[in-house]
């Protein structure tokens, strides 16, 4: 009874599954009479890491289980095996990856908002911390390819050329570097997701404004937009950018426009940079513009009515673009949030019970390591 075999392998979409057989054998027949009547089985086990628990059918119809970390096998079942398919049914784990690394902080500009400390002061707030357990990570690499489903390839030799591209976003040396590093941040982020991992990846540059050809707004490659064709490409049918960065996410707008099987979904101060998102585009580009200095249960009101309509896209997987900038003490904007509106931010995102991963887009304030902590604390459901 305490022991159980479980594997790990690739479904017919790409994605990945998992299957699990119970070494007792009338728990394993329970478990596929229950499928084969079209019942949804929960469990509220780990299927990840080394705490795994064996399948106990009986324990797990236990719903709605207050961990919130149930999830539905409705797949079929084989001989003494259950097969569960993935994205809609990883869960997500009490701890949290962070991935991210410090050569992101080697570069900046006088007096610019966007600097290296955002990144240094997070760290050292989310290293000496002791709520929540962290696995550190940093990212791999990107391949062109990758890049090239968001940008144009001269976008990419533009990168190179050492010219600020406009009054706020600078050329900086290895920006063309950094930027990739931060992309490929984003794209470990997605396979972590993937693996039922809640995930953070703590990285600069932004990139939400960057679009196929221009980089704007602090942004130079698109991470999210990058992360979302990536995990597309790779067999996720349906994915949900969910952006509550404070300025409108007008780059992924840019790229993500009518491409089916993706939906975005932009909370954002207006007036206020880049100017647009005043009005829903397209089939699958849905903008929520607040005014400033909106009383914040107002505009949470607003943050939970463009959840409920990314839930009725019925997502795959959630990508999310984590701007603080929405913060009542944010340099450069005007909104009203506090800390425990992204602790709140991040729990609403848990109940969704989906592969979610979030990237750091701004966040301006001395105080954005107390928000991030904030959010990843409702995000781990603590
Ligand atoms: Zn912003």
């Amino acid at each position: 009874m305490q022991n159980s075999n479980a594997g790990r392998g690739a479904n017919e979409s790409g994605g990945q599954s998992e299957w699990w057989q119970c070494s007792r054998r009338e728990h394993s027949a329970r478990a596929e009479r229950a499928v084969r009547r079209g019942e949804g089985l929960h469990r509220h086990t780990p299927l990840y890491g080394s705490q795994r628990e064996p399948f106990h059918p009986e324990d797990c119809h236990s719903q709605p289980h207050p961990c919130r970390r149930v999830i539905c096998l409705r797949s079929m079942a084989g001989r003494r095996k259950i097969r569960v398919q993935s994205p809609s049914f990883l869960v997500q784990s009490a701890a949290v990856r962070i991935i991210t690394d410090e050569n992101c902080t080697r570069y900046s500009s006088p007096g610019h908002p966007e600097r290296p400390a955002r990144i240094t002061k997070s760290l050292e707030k989310l290293r000496q911390q002791k709520e929540l357990v962290i696995t550190w990570a940093t990212p791999g690499k990107v391949e062109d390819a990758a890049l090239l489903r968001a940008h144009e390839p001269k976008h990419l030799s533009r990168l190179m050329i050492p010219r600020d591209f406009d009054a706020d976003t600078a050329y900086h040396a290895d920006i063309h570097e950094i930027a990739r590093t931060a992309v490929a941040a984003g794209l470990d982020a997605l396979k972590a997701s993937r693996a039922g991992e809640t995930v953070f990846s703590l990285m600069r540059p932004p990139g939400h404004h960057a679009t196929r050809n221009r980089a704007m707004g602090f942004c130079y490659l698109n991470s999210i937009a990058i992360a979302v064709l990536e995990a597309q490409a790779t067999g996720t049918k349906r994915v949900a950018v969910y952006d509550f960065d404070v300025h409108h996410g007008n780059g992924t707008e840019a790229i993500l426009l009518d491409k089916p099987g993706t939906a975005f979904f932009s909370i954002h101060q207006h007036p206020c940079y880049p100017g647009t998102g005043t009005e829903n585009v397209g089939q699958n580009c849905f903008n929520y513009p607040v005014l400033p200095y909106t009383p914040r249960e107002e505009y949470r009101k607003v943050l939970e009515r463009a959840l409920n309509d990314l839930k009725k896209f019925k997502p795959d997987l959630v990508a999310v673009s984590a701007g603080f900038d929405a913060y009542a003490h944010d340099p450069i904007a005007q909104e009203t949030l506090e800390a425990e509106d992204f602790h709140w931010l991040g729990q609403e995102l848990r109940k969704l019970s989906l592969p979610l991963f979030s990237l750091l887009e701004g966040g301006y304030s001395d105080d954005l390591p107390e928000l991030i902590f904030a959010y990843l604390k409702g995000l781990t459901g603590k």
